[in-house]
């Protein structure tokens, strides 16, 4: 490609620069200042901070379902392992944790396996009768979305194309 701004034959990239998409050299990136276009497969052209705004937009809608309403901490990823870790240094079995918190064995194993939510009412039972907390405070779930929406603009990544 040639490079819009200085004419050299190069690798060029698409930036805006002053409010225009403009193919440019490495060079003449400055004078694209902290504006950078990407065209996705379809041919749209959207800049970096459309593109920054549709990410945060996914971070928030991605994070709402993992929020109890209203309540300030969250139940930690780990919660079935955190179950499981402290009843086996209980030296309790599946059934006999069941059997003191007045539930069923299988809704026991579905916790430990992480294959049911359970409820706040479940939750407190359960960290009252291990002796254990089975939630994180919001903070340190926002660094796990961050990690999220960090593999979401990876993909997304994936399929721009940089001219
Ligand atoms: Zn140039």
């Amino acid at each position: 490609m040639v490079c819009e701004m200085c004419g050299k034959e190069v690798r060029t990239k698409l930036m805006m620069v002053e409010g225009a998409p403009l193919n440019v050299c490495e060079g003449c990136q400055k004078f694209a200042v902290g504006e950078t276009v990407v065209k996705t497969d379809t041919g749209r052209v959207i800049s970096t901070p459309i593109a920054d705004r549709l990410q945060q937009r996914s971070r928030r809608m991605g994070s709402r379902d993992i929020y109890n309403q209203g309540s300030e901490k969250i139940i930690a990823d780990d919660y079935g392992a955190r179950v499981r870790d402290k009843r086996r240094q209980m030296g309790m079995s599946q059934d006999e944790l069941a059997k003191k918190i007045n539930e069923k064995k299988s809704i026991i194993i579905k916790v430990e396996n992480q294959d049911i939510r359970p409820s706040d009412k479940l939750v407190s039972t359960l960290e009252r009768a291990l002796g254990i907390s089975l939630k994180d405070s919001i903070e340190e779930v926002e660094v796990g979305t961050e990690k999220e929406a960090f593999k979401r603009s990876m993909t997304l990544g994936d399929f721009i194309k940089y001219e």
